[in-house]
């Protein structure tokens, strides 16, 4: 049977990246902010209508890197329902993470829980936009900034999403991108930060190439994260193709909305007229009156049809080893994001899935 997983990678046609690979190998300059990094970044930086864009070997180093950049220590409140990536970022730093419960409509952290975790000892929020749909960046602003505590969003998932026109990179003090396979823009492996002054930039820029400024002087010990330039050329590449990759992702997004929209027991995440969404994921929340509350079993189902659905984001966070046993995993202390864990399934959704399999799905999930 065929089987159809809930992503695969975009891919530009080959033959429109040897050019790219030949140009490496006459030049031999193959990393260490080459001609394709700096092309990148400055291309990068127009398409999203941000100011400065770093460029990293993946996203989870990036994050690492923007807590170093900021100097954050102590205590980081933060979402359970996330990708494990987020809190590990903190745990590399030293950082406590202290969860907070996320809103039953976005699955992002509800900013009204913020202020009743704050302690001395926090010194900044990191939140994520789920799904890549924004988190409530004004009302999490105006918290920041009456507390003193600093921004770095987690937008792994959020390439290419405006709120009000305006693109959601530029709130917080620093956003997170993710290039990995797996989302909507892709460099196999990459990431990238998205700073707002050029101090910050050139802060971050030293703080991924081992700490240095100039050939002679260490700024502060840094790491190796820097994106190479065959990931860089094929970021390149992949731009000349996003809009209609979000295109054929919005479809796909569309047919299942319609086909799901009247189905009983379960809630579909609705995007806000106000957002430019990029479609990077399709979570149904089922609840009782479907499949008796079991969203295993929907899930299932689906894989014995040859859909591979994804758990995203169960189990959460703060049920992972080595985060289980803090005071703010409590399940009381986070009713919402335990429930939705256990009800979420993430269905199929990727550029080159074919209409028919969504219709197949939903016939499935309607029984039909
Ligand atoms: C993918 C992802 C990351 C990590 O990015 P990598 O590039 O895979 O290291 C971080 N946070 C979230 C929410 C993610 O989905």
């Amino acid at each position: 049977m065929k089987k159809t997983f809930v992503t695969q990678p975009f891919l530009p046609p080959l033959e429109d990246f040897i050019p790219y690979l030949q140009k490496i190998w006459d030049s031999k300059i193959v990393t260490n902010n080459g001609p394709f990094h700096q092309k990148l970044e400055e291309k990068l930086g127009k398409h999203l209508g941000v100011k400065h864009v770093s460029l990293f070997n993946n996203g989870t180093l990036a994050l690492i890197t923007a807590l170093k950049a900021l100097g954050i220590t102590g205590e980081v409140i933060t979402t359970p329902y996330s990708f494990i990536a987020t809190t590990h970022s903190l745990w590399w730093n030293n950082i406590k993470p202290v969860f907070v419960d996320i809103e039953e409509q976005s699955f992002n952290m509800d900013p009204k829980k913020i202020e009743a975790a704050i302690t001395s000892k926090t010194s900044a929020l990191l939140p994520v936009h789920v799904y890549g749909y924004p988190c409530q960046v004004e009302e999490i602003q105006r918290i920041a900034d009456k507390n003193n505590l600093k921004i770095i969003y987690d937008a792994a998932h959020a390439f290419n999403v405006k709120k009000k026109g305006h693109s959601i990179l530029n709130f917080g003090d620093l956003s997170v991108l993710s290039f990995h396979a797996t989302k909507v823009f892709n460099t196999l492996e990459g990431g990238a930060i998205i700073s707002h002054t050029v101090e910050m930039k050139h802060h971050i820029d030293n703080l991924k190439n081992f700490g240095f400024r100039g050939e002679t002087t260490i700024e502060e010990p840094g790491i190796n994260a820097k994106m190479n330039e065959v990931q860089s050329a094929l970021g390149l590449l992949q731009l000349k193709f996003l809009e209609e990759v979000i295109k054929k992702r919005k479809n796909i997004g569309s047919k299942y909305f319609d086909l799901l929209k009247n189905t009983i027991g379960i809630k579909l995440l609705k995007i806000n007229k106000n957002i430019d969404y990029n479609h990077a994921y399709f979570p149904i929340i089922i609840d009782e009156r479907l499949y008796g509350n079991s969203r295993d079993k929907l899930y299932n189902t689906l894989i014995a049809g040859g859909f591979y659905g994804r758990r995203y984001f169960y189990p959460l966070i703060s049920n992972f080893y080595p985060y289980e046993n803090l005071p703010s995993s409590n399940t009381e202390n986070l009713p919402i994001a335990n429930q939705i864990a256990d009800r979420v399934l993430c269905l199929p959704i990727y550029p080159d899935l074919q209409i028919k399999d969504v219709e197949k799905i939903c016939d499935i999930i309607n029984d039909k």
